[in-house]
């Protein structure tokens, strides 16, 4: 490998020129050790978007990012658990609605037709 400053010829394992003192940014297998892969919780991600979309898959995807987080140091916790937090929230505001609405329309149905005597 060369120098890139001054082109000389450097020695793989000098990290810098020996004659301009310039660092080598060239990468070198072995001495640089590539930096590890940031490992990413795939499923705290998915249960996330699917707490949007649907939540009761939102739950499970959530439910096993949550515990991969605790297997890779927490990563993705706080969105595991955001997403279990969300899907559970849309739910139970689904159902509350469900049951407000099957109330309602029950109702009417019963005091069919409307007496306004
Ligand atoms: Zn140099």
């Amino acid at each position: 490998m060369y120098c890139n400053l001054c082109g000389k010829v450097m020695h793989p394992s000098e990290r810098f020129c020996s004659t301009c003192g310039t660092e080598s940014t060239t990468q070198q297998p072995g001495m640089n050790a590539p930096p590890v892969p940031h490992q990413q919780n795939t499923m705290a991600i998915l249960g996330l978007v699917f707490a949007f979309i649907m939540p009761l898959l939102g739950i499970i995807f959530s439910a096993i990012g949550l515990s991969r987080a605790n297997q890779m140091n927490g990563e993705g916790r706080g969105m595991a658990i955001a997403g279990l937090v969300l899907s559970i929230a849309y739910i139970v505001f689904a159902t509350i609605i469900a049951i407000v609405s099957i109330s309602l329309v029950t109702e009417v149905v019963r005091t069919w037709p409307p007496n306004f005597a």
